[in-house]
């Protein structure tokens, strides 16, 4: 990510006034802005952009139909978690431009909240929190023990709720061509950037709070370790312009489970595509996804990874991104 990306978001921030959210929302609407601000500017009104004059029950009934459609046992869990006493559900009637959208839990209770653009990625940002809402980690109301693991289910549907809706007509190929096309640009030039930047935040950590000597002690850490040596330097410039280093660091970890959780999701988006192409279904793939839904907050990326994309998860993504995915803590 550019310092010009990182000031263009943060001034659309203050313009929707999501710095007045609780900071755990805030933290969970900045990606998906990120990557709204660069369609929008490259492109132009694009169709998933484009306003639609629907109604909140629309959009609720037309996501509610693509997991019936993806898999019956989804859509039945996603129907009871939605009903349980234990969740609350907020939303508001779908505005031109969205507000906070989250999935996740609050003490005792499981919250999803959906205030969705009146456009395509509305509907994608409601089947996105959806598939948190399926995960075992927000039945059982804990976190992931590895923060990075949290959007992997929502990449991953993201990508098939895409597929979905050029096989129905409502995007056109072109359309959805343009949409792969500019998240594997996007992918491939920020992943390795952030997946940097969490190595340098990491050493940050082990530093202490962020003042002028930060960079003399990283330097001693970074120069018996290539690893962090390699680009560094413009990562600590972009650090080093932001006052509050504790906000930064929060925020540069929710990039990253971003970053990661598209580098599985996607992958095994090829594999969902890959089996249809073959077979006419998915049932394999979706499958696997079930499993991992399945699985608690305990599991660890690798153990994620290996569920998903199986043994060698790490070859599968390297060969799809020219990435590696960081080994798992
Ligand atoms: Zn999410």
């Amino acid at each position: 990510m550019t310092k010009e990306n990182v000031s263009r978001f943060e001034e659309t921030l203050k313009k929707k006034n999501c710095f007045q959210f609780q900071e755990y929302c805030q933290r969970n609407n900045v990606y998906s802005l990120l990557s709204q601000i660069n369609n929008t500017t490259k492109n132009g009104e694009v169709a998933p952009f484009k306003t639609l004059n629907s109604t909140f029950a629309d959009m609720f009934s037309d996501v509610l139909d693509f997991y019936k459609q993806l898999d019956y046992g989804l859509y039945e869990k996603l129907i009871m978690t939605i009903d349980s006493d234990k969740t609350v559900f907020k939303h508001s009637e779908p505005k031109e431009k969205g507000g906070v959208n989250f999935a996740g839990t609050h003490g005792d209770w499981r919250e999803i909240v959906l205030n969705p653009e009146n456009t395509i990625n509305g509907k994608v940002v409601m089947t996105h929190e959806f598939s948190h809402a399926l995960s075992q980690r927000i039945q059982e109301m804990k976190r992931p023990k590895e923060d990075c693991i949290g959007e992997i289910e929502s990449k991953f549907i993201e990508y098939v709720y895409y597929d979905y809706l050029s096989k129905n007509g409502e995007l056109s190929e072109d359309e959805y061509k343009n949409f792969v096309n500019m998240h594997n640009n996007t992918l491939k030039s920020e992943a390795t950037y952030i997946l940097q930047e969490n190595d340098v935040l990491n050493i940050l950590k082990q530093i202490g709070p962020f003042d002028e000597k930060s960079f003399e002690k990283f330097d001693d850490i970074a120069k018996h370790d290539e690893r962090y040596a390699r680009n560094y330097g413009p990562i600590m410039r972009n650090l080093e312009k932001l006052s509050n280093f504790e906000n930064e660091n929060a925020k540069a970890s929710y990039y990253y489970r971003y970053v990661v959780g598209e580098l599985v999701g996607r992958t095994l988006f090829s594999e969902y595509k890959e089996e249809f192409e073959k077979t006419g279904e998915t049932k394999e793939t979706i499958g696997k996804f079930k499993k991992f839904l399945d699985t608690g907050a305990d599991i660890n990326l690798e153990q994620a990874a290996k569920t998903l994309l199986g043994e060698n998860y790490m070859q599968k993504i390297s060969k799809e991104f020219g990435i590696d995915l960081p080994k798992t803590k």
